[in-house]
């Protein structure tokens, strides 16, 4: 794997400070990186001091005053070219990503292709960030509205995918004339210094200035900065409910604009009339994989009590064959935690359940011995719970599946909204009316609603995000890209005449 982080120009020792393809030293104290695949030491990140974030924010102010001003197909020419080195890079990022976080390389490989589709989808916006015109009740004039870029975007991401999460917010406000500041998780440093080697070919090929694009490597106090920076109209944050109350309250005490991908407690609802075979492969991919570690991970299973011995017979039978292990070995279904922290937290998390009235019918467990060095190596698990236990309305970031039984479609849906998180839902049915229930105002109150489909992982086509205490946000496809641009209303009197608005009479 060291020719990997080779590719990306990373010895030693490394800053995670950069304004493009310059680099600062860092001064804000070192972040040792290891793999939780293996356990190996990996690198040195230095992370940013305070003056080094001013110095990065001076920067990408002045950067701003420029990237506004260029035409925003030729901002998309520059994206679709972060595409193509994208493209070039794919199978070295995507063995980076699952070595440093512990996802699956299908996964690691999966994830740079959703960059890819989402450098795609800005280029074709860029041609597309068009406004409504309207009829005005005045004679002679005209209004219409158009969208202009908001400045800095400041991007704080979490682990688990460590590089699509900031392409979504970046591609999408390059193209919108925004200028980037990227907090990546502290945890998957490496990951984002590559990607800002990769970006830095590209803009100096197209002489982009330093400041355009920027990383801040550290820890939360570095969040904070960008949360609490007046010159940051728009911090666009993912990760849990605790770190996005504290974002969204520091934003909106200053009155900017919070964009948050919060947490999930994401359920399937398995109706009588479901095809159990299908179910089966949606419920324990979404429970699975990337270890549970996934926003929207399948936490909850809601089944039909005509099939609930037989699908929990399945779901036994299914998690009997599961191989742990290596996630680069592509014969293995599910990798490591990303580090002893939530492999407590997963401990815990098991306790609770059974304290609180839960029965393990599949138990979990840490491994141990050839294979799992690094210590995150845990057992997949199953528990039939009660949808009100605390343990159960909380997230918690592991391969821990609950299940439990409903009767009626009503029963089911109120299950599956009755947790304190909205992101993703699904049910699975050949039943158009319990498919239609479950999609209406009344169904499923979730960002997401599925049909057929598990509640894991989503196309960059449509906005993504979800409600309630995953805190609101949308990013990705659809109109999402309005968030990361502000609206003005433009009224143009072409008539020799000055008339107002409601007809009110104002004579000198
Ligand atoms: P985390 O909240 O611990 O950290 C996420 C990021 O926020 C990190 O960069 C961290 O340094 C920073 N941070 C932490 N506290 C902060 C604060 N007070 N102010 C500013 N920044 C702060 O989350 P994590 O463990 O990295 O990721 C897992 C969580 O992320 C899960 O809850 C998961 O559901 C969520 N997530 C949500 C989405 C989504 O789109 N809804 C996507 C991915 C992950």
């Amino acid at each position: 794997m060291l020719d990997v982080l080779k590719t990306f120009h990373i010895g030693q020792q490394h800053s995670g400070v950069s304004t493009g393809k310059d680099w600062l030293p860092g001064s804000g104290g070192n972040i040792a990186t290891w793999s939780p695949v293996d356990g190996a030491s990996l690198t040195t990140v230095t992370a940013a001091s305070r003056e080094d974030y001013d110095q990065v924010m001076a920067k990408a102010q002045e950067a701003f005053l420029y990237w506004r001003t260029i035409p925003a197909p030729a901002r998309g020419e520059v994206v679709r070219q972060i595409g193509m080195a994208l493209r070039e890079h794919k199978d070295a990022l995507g063995k980076l990503v699952s070595y440093e976080m512990g996802k699956s390389l299908q996964e690691g490989w999966g994830e740079v292709q959703e960059m890819i589709d989402i450098c795609d989808f800005a280029v074709g916006l860029s041609r597309q960030l068009h406004g409504l015109t309207m009829h005005s009740e005045r004679p002679g004039h005209r209004m219409y509205e158009q969208w202009h870029p908001l400045g800095i975007t400041g991007i704080i991401s979490a682990f688990n995918f460590p590089v699509a999460v900031w392409s979504w917010n970046s591609m999408l406000a390059l193209v919108c004339g925004n200028v980037c500041v990227w907090k990546p998780s502290e945890k998957t440093p490496l990951t984002a210094i590559a990607c800002q080697h990769i970006i830095a070919g590209v803009f100096a090929a197209n002489n982009v200035p330093e400041g355009v694009s920027c990383l801040v490597t550290g820890g939360r106090e570095v969040g904070e900065w960008l949360a609490n920076d007046g010159r940051v109209p728009l911090v666009s944050a993912t990760g849990s409910t605790r770190m996005g109350k504290s974002v969204g309250a520091a934003v909106g005490a200053r009155l900017g604009r919070a964009l948050l991908e919060l947490g999930g407690n994401n359920a399937i609802i398995i109706s009588e009339h479901a095809d159990l075979d299908m179910s089966l492969i949606g419920a324990v991919f979404g429970a699975v994989g990337t270890a549970g570690q996934r926003c929207t991970s399948t936490r909850r299973l809601i089944i039909h009590e005509k099939v609930y011995d037989a699908f929990r017979d399945k779901l036994v039978k299914a998690y009997g064959q599961l191989r742990i292990g290596n996630p680069l070995d592509q014969n293995n279904h599910v990798g490591p935690l990303i580090d002893q922290d939530a492999v407590k937290a997963y401990l815990h998390s098991i306790e609770q359940v059974k304290a609180q009235g839960g029965r393990f019918i599949v138990e979990g467990g840490v491994l141990e011995g050839a294979g799992y060095e690094s210590g995150c190596y845990v057992k997949p698990c199953i528990a039939e719970v009660k949808n009100d236990y605390a343990i159960v309305q909380h997230e918690t970031f592991a391969p821990i599946l609950y299940i439990m039984k409903y009767s009626t479609t009503e029963e089911a849906i109120a299950l599956q909204n009755g947790v304190p998180q909205g992101l993703s839902s699904a049910i699975m049915t050949l039943n158009l009316r319990e498919a239609e229930q479950f999609l209406s105002a009344a169904g499923s109150d979730c960002g997401i609603a599925n049909v057929n489909i598990g509640t894991s992982g989503a196309e960059i086509g449509g906005a993504f995000g979800g409600e309630k205490e995953t805190g609101g946000g949308r990013e990705s496809g659809s109109d999402a890209w309005r968030a990361y641009m502000r609206r003005q209303t433009n009224t143009i009197n072409y008539s020799a005449k000055l008339p107002l608005a409601q007809g009110i009479k104002f004579d000198l």
